[in-house]
């Protein structure tokens, strides 16, 4: 039976944490099983907000590439493909441009919050929102359909985009015929992972994050200093494991003691620094097969760069099929055979 087409992308800007990990990438791995997988590094994407560095975004291609190889994402089954490479998407975000209306862009709830979070920063004008900023999930509906992408899987958060995506499709094959298909959001159950001092949200930018090419002493300062149940003062005092992040910790990489150091936290017979360190312990057996892979990679990065030009290449491939596809309904595919 054919497999179904999935579509997901991630931004290069900087390495993989234990959020992308458990929020997405473990999720991406199964998906490969079930789904004839797309897997798009998204430089394009990513400039629009360091359109001024491009060179942070350029040397994160290929870690982020590593990083998605050692995980377990396999070019055997999947295609890995660097966005900036396939014009057409490009082509195809300025022929979708025309049938989203701005008002409609302001109105899709992630940008909004995106731009509420921007304006917070750089100050209420408006100033630092470009052009291609709001646009983006133009130019995402593009990522989509340039592929025929049936599925996206995404989180709730990322509902109103896959929502937009298919108003784009239906308004495009209404004006100009059947040519389209329009993809389904697969919810994952991504979970939102917290950070190490208790934040809704680990991320790069609130120091937060445990990266998966962390060495053993970055991850001891980190988890050292993490925050736990701060009614335990004592050694010996009872504690509440709910409200500790070492226990979320030990539970998000499924520590087989996990029983265990839940009932001696809450009768008083565990101390924090010896639970800590368990969790050092059980944090680096559980990163080493994915850390073995990026010491391979990084050993053999013709290898990474071959996956990268050859799923590229496929990539491309499929999305020229589409644009002769979309030029012949919107009556531009002058000349061609
Ligand atoms: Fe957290 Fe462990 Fe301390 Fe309990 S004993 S509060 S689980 S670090």
């Amino acid at each position: 039976m054919e497999q179904k087409i999935i579509l997901t992308g991630i931004r290069p800007t900087g390495k993989l944490h234990l959020g992308h990990y458990f929020g997405a990438i473990q999720n991406w791995v199964k998906l490969q099983d079930e789904y004839n997988s797309h897997f798009e590094i998204a430089d394009v994407q990513a400039l629009t907000d360091n359109f001024d560095n491009p060179k942070k975004v350029r040397e994160n291609v290929r870690e982020i590439a590593i990083d998605l190889l050692s995980c377990g994402i396999d070019p055997n089954k999947s295609t890995l493909f660097i966005q900036s490479m396939i014009p057409e998407i490009a082509e195809l975000t300025v022929y979708y441009s025309n049938l989203v209306t701005m008002a409609r862009l302001y109105r899709n709830p992630t940008v909004k919050t995106e731009i509420g979070q921007k304006k917070a920063i750089f100050g209420n004008s408006g100033e630092s929102v470009t052009y291609g900023f709001v646009g983006y999930p133009v130019s995402q509906a593009a990522d989509i359909t340039a592929f025929e992408g049936e599925c996206v899987p995404v989180g709730e958060d990322q509902l109103p985009l896959i929502e937009q995506c298919r108003e784009i499709v239906r308004k495009f094959n209404s004006i100009y015929g059947e040519t389209l298909k329009e993809p389904v959001a697969v919810l994952s159950d991504n979970k939102r992972i917290k950070g190490l001092d208790g934040n809704e949200k680990m991320g790069k930018s609130l120091g937060n994050a445990i990266y998966l090419a962390d060495t053993e002493d970055e991850i001891k300062n980190k988890v050292m200093s993490a925050v736990t149940d701060p009614k335990k003062i004592k050694k010996d005092d009872p504690a509440n494991p709910k409200v500790c992040m070492v226990y979320y910790y030990h539970k998000l990489i499924k520590n087989d003691n996990i029983n265990t150091v839940c009932s001696e936290c809450k009768n008083g017979t565990r101390g924090c620094v010896a639970c800590k360190k368990e969790l050092i312990t059980k944090m680096m057996e559980f990163l080493k097969p994915i850390q073995d892979k990026r010491k391979y990679y990084e050993q053999h990065l013709d290898e990474v760069d071959q996956i990268l030009i050859s799923g590229t290449n496929n990539a491309r491939a499929k999305a020229k099929a589409t644009m002769k596809k979309v030029r012949k309904s919107m009556q531009i595919d002058y000349y061609e055979e």
